[in-house]
Order: C-alpha cells, then structure tokens, then sequence
C-alpha cells in the first residue's frame, strides 16, 4: 500500500483527523510571518523570531523532509464539575483542562513515526513544540483555515483542535487543495476581544493578548494590562467562545480527559505550595509553563480584577513570598486598591527593584 495512505489510515484510526502537506510553505505565506516578526507582534516571544529560519523552511534543517503529515485532536469536550472547597476564581483557558497535551498526543506520533520508518521513510514528529508552523500545513493540506480569531477552523469540529506534525521523506505526488476561507462576513471574534489583539487578517499582536500576558510574559504585568485581563488564570478563549463554528463543534477525539482540579484550580495553592509540591501537583500541566510564581501573579490580578475579598489576606501573603515578582505583583495590587499601610514592609524588599517599586506606588498613593 502507498506509505502515504496506509500513515493517513493509521492516523485515523487513532480518532485523528489527518492531512498531508508539502514541506516548503508557499512565498506569501513566509513573507506574511516575517512582516508579522519585523512588527513585534511576537513580544516578548524572542525564541520565534530565532526559529523562523527553521519554521519557514524546514529542510534547512531537515534536508530530507519532503511533506508533512498534519494531524488534529479535538479538545472541544465539556467542562468537569467545580470541587468544593477552596478558592476556585478566575478561569483557564480549555486546552489546559487536561494533563499535558504534548504527553498524550505524543505516544500516537512516536507510533507514526515508527510506523513511517517501517515503511522505508525518514520521519520527525512534533505537538506543537517545534519550530514549524502547523496551522499554515493544516491549511495547505486542506484541513480548515485560520480564522479572524487566528485559530485553525474545521467545519464540524470548530477551532478547539491540538495540532501534531509528523515530516516525513515522501514526496506528495500533487499538491493538496488548500481550504477555502469560510469566516465569511463575521466579525464576532474581533468585536469579541477584550483587549483589541487581534488584527483582523488571521494574526495576533501578541503584546495585547491575554494568553501571552498570562502564560509567556516573565516579568510584572504592567498595571494598565490589568483590568483587560479580566478573569483569566491561564489563557484566554473568548475569541473562540463567539465563533459561530465552535456551537456545533464535536468531540472527536477520546483521548483527553478534563480535570477538575486544572479547570478550577484553587488559588490558595499558588500561594501555599513550594516550587516542588506545585511541580508534584501539576505535573504534566500547562500550569508548568508559567510556573508556581507566574500564576500566583495571575491570581493577584484576577482577584484584583474582581475585588474579591481574598484579594487582601492573600496579597498580604505574597508580599513575604520567596519570589520577586510575586511581592512585585502583591505590591501593585495593594496600591491599586489603595491599601498603604501593608505596602510598606516592602520598601525594605532585599530586591532593590521590588523595594523602589513599593516606594513609586506608595509616592503616587500620596
Ligand atoms: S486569546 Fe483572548 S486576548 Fe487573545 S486574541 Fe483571543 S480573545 Fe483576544
Ligand atoms: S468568530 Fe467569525 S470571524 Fe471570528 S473566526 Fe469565527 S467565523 Fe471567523
């Protein structure tokens, strides 16, 4: 059987939908992602702009990659049921309502590769971790498009899809169809967004996205970003939530299982649990990827967000946390809720950074 049809076959029958894309990606679509690059809409991402070479032609790395077979997992499953008990606020963005998807997805590519080497064909897979880009294949290859929301859409299954590719040596014999573009005349996702990041032609300004702010930025969150990241934990999908094709969208695909505890986690763990026991807790998370520190920022924010009344006792907490930009982010919360008194151990932070910025904010409190 040919190689290409028996990896498709076998790609099905593990629940996915598969397609198969040429290696080099066409010149509108490289020139698009440099301009993209050279406008920063990457922020502070630098590790994009380094991949680009890579990302946009492959066989400088690859030399041997002639098609890319791209592969999706729907995680459009339901919401778990909230636990009790706890400080369960904010949201998670629902990709990470489950353990890693990178572990899960990975055993079914390791088999595919195994399974192209067996065929006589070099093969390399990636989930979402290489420096290639699966959307602009899933769309070559004719699996949906990118909509308004930059997401890649398929028709039935809506835009909640992981995506995994596996390069291989076989060369295509023709080029596959690439999707039409089906947002139409919507525009939900754009008047959706809460902070303006999306630019209209199927791309981001990362430096206005909430997901960039809560899962990559490193740093303290400056104080004007605050107030637009609303409720989110972890990532963002309200452009998602609007899109129409999302309504009907299916599950079709069983491997996921969403957890309670990563759809609502308690916030106190944030706060409480040292660097080892948050790494035993969510291990295999996406909460890995910002870390304890980073998402007990978040939480601040989000409490600040909603004036909850933990918002308080727990800054309070933070601001003798181990961490700089916990006591940064606690002494910014303290001081947009006007509470003087608790800021002021911090103009005595060890962090030189930390005790100027308590000094700043306690100035402009007056
Ligand atoms: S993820 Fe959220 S902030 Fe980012 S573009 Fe979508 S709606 Fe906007
Ligand atoms: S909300 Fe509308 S414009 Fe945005 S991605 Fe969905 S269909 Fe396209």
């Amino acid at each position: 059987m040919d190689p290409l049809v028996r990896l498709t076959q076998a790609a099905e029958e593990r629940g996915l939908l598969a397609a198969w894309a040429p290696v080099e990606l066409p010149p509108g679509v490289q020139a698009r992602y440099q301009d993209w690059l050279a406008q920063g809409h990457q922020a502070g991402m630098a590790y994009l702009a380094e991949q680009a070479p890579t990302r946009l032609m492959p066989t400088r790395r690859f030399a041997w990659a002639r098609s890319v077979l791209v592969l999706a997992a729907s995680h459009a499953y339901p919401p778990p049921p909230k636990p009790f008990g706890g400080l369960r606020v904010g949201r998670v963005a629902r990709y990470a309502w489950v353990r890693d998807y990178h572990h899960l997805l990975r055993p079914h590519l390791e088999a595919l590769e195994g399974l192209a080497q067996s065929l006589g064909l070099e093969a390399r897979g990636y989930v979402d971790t290489g420096p290639l880009s699966e959307r602009s294949y899933a769309v070559l290859g004719g699996l949906g498009w990118v909509g308004r929301n930059a997401m890649l859409i398929r028709m039935g299954a809506g835009s909640y899809l992981t995506l995994a590719v596996l390069l291989t040596s076989a060369p295509l014999p023709e080029a596959p169809t690439p999707h039409p573009h089906r947002c139409g005349r919507c525009t939900r996702c754009l008047a959706g967004c809460p902070t303006g990041a999306l630019l209209g032609d199927g791309t981001l300004d990362a430096r206005l996205c909430i997901s960039y702010w809560t899962i990559e930025h490193r740093g303290l969150v400056p104080l004007e970003r605050w107030s637009g990241m609303g409720e989110w934990l972890f990532g963002c999908d309200v452009c998602q939530e609007v899109c129409p094709w999302n309504r009907r969208a299916r599950t079709f695909w069983a491997g996921f299982t969403p957890e309670p505890e990563l759809a609502y986690p308690d916030l106190r763990d944030f706060f409480t649990l040292s660097s080892r026991a948050f790494a035993r807790k969510y291990a295999a998370t996406a909460f890995l990827r910002p870390g304890r520190t980073r998402m007990a920022r978040n939480a601040l924010i989000v409490l600040s967000n909603l004036d909850h009344p933990e918002l308080l006792p727990l800054a309070r907490q933070a601001a003798g946390d181990v961490n700089p930009v916990v006591r940064a982010t606690a002494a910014q919360a303290l001081a947009r809720h006007g509470l003087k008194a608790p800021l002021e151990p911090l103009l005595r932070d060890p962090e030189p950074q930390v005790a100027q910025l308590a000094r700043g904010l306690l100035e402009a409190l007056g």
